[in-house]
């Protein structure tokens, strides 16, 4: 796709918006964990742009279909969400068949899990911890911060305006090649860990669970690093990662309780592919 065609379709009231928006954003309050940071991408918008590649996105990596993983992991999610910073969105949660280990969250709420990453999990505290991080990088925003940064104003109010289907194939193809993920910056990782850890205590979850899915992955790397190819790229070192999680959660008030319901995941666990 050619730029010159994205910015001759900007659209005159997009400008403008834009323009008042600057006058806005430079003007707002700074509070939530969304502050001082660069964004212009509406939430219905990121929504819409969340939609438009996860049907991408989904055209490349299977999802699997069975009803009972697929429910039981969207009621885990939906737990996560309901507490989360950012509830104006509906979320989705989704599992891939992939034997790879890793998760990802598309902008607008979309959040998919690897089968090869539910295999190594114990119990429902640490998928919690999995999809509660994801839903930390979607209530900060992350994925329309990047956007804003990597592809500038014009050509995102260029691919908002929608009207051209093949674009979306394009900047999903752009953002999902080299690395197969939308990659966040460390800080952005280190938000989503704080953001994650917090919000599975809140939901009822043991918040340990998040400690221990890092030290999987740090025991993975050791032993599949093949497996985390993907995972590895995108993400900071797992040690500083677990060394800051156990700090939220040393300063968790009272200590961690929470549930952990290794039972239910167990049985959720027989019925991947093998
Ligand atoms: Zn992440």
């Amino acid at each position: 796709m050619s730029i010159t065609r994205i910015l001759s379709g900007l659209h005159l009231t997009r400008l403008v918006t834009f323009l008042l928006l600057t006058v806005f954003f430079a003007g707002c309050a700074t509070t939530g964990i969304n502050k001082g940071h660069f964004n212009l991408v509406t939430s219905d918008e990121e929504v819409q742009m969340g939609q438009e590649f996860s049907v991408e996105v989904e055209k490349e990596y299977p999802v699997y279909k069975n009803a009972e993983v697929a429910t039981y992991v969207q009621s885990v999610g939906d737990r996560i969400a309901r507490i989360c910073d950012r509830r104006d969105i509906a979320y989705h949660f989704a599992v891939i068949e992939k034997e790879e280990i890793n998760a990802f969250a598309l902008p607008g709420g979309y959040i998919y899990i690897y089968t090869g990453l539910m295999e190594i999990l114990d119990d429902e505290s640490q998928l919690a911890a999995v999809l509660a991080h994801e839903v930390g990088h979607v209530a900060a925003r992350h994925s329309t911060e990047r956007l804003t940064t990597m592809y500038g104003y014009s050509a995102l109010a260029g691919l908002l305006l929608g009207d051209d289907p093949s674009f979306w194939a394009g900047l999903a193809a752009d953002l999902f090649s080299t690395t197969g993920m939308l990659a966040y910056s460390r800080s952005n990782e280190y938000e989503a860990d704080r953001l994650g850890v917090t919000y599975a205590n809140s939901a009822g979850y043991d918040p340990v669970g998040m400690s221990e899915l890092l030290s999987k992955f740090q025991m993975a790397e050791r032993g599949e690093p093949s497996k985390l190819e993907e995972w590895l790229s995108t993400h900071p070192p797992t040690s500083e990662r677990v060394s800051r999680v156990n700090v939220v959660i040393r300063e968790m008030p009272g200590a961690p309780v929470g549930v952990r319901n290794k039972a239910a995941y167990e049985r959720v666990k027989e019925l991947l592919p093998r």
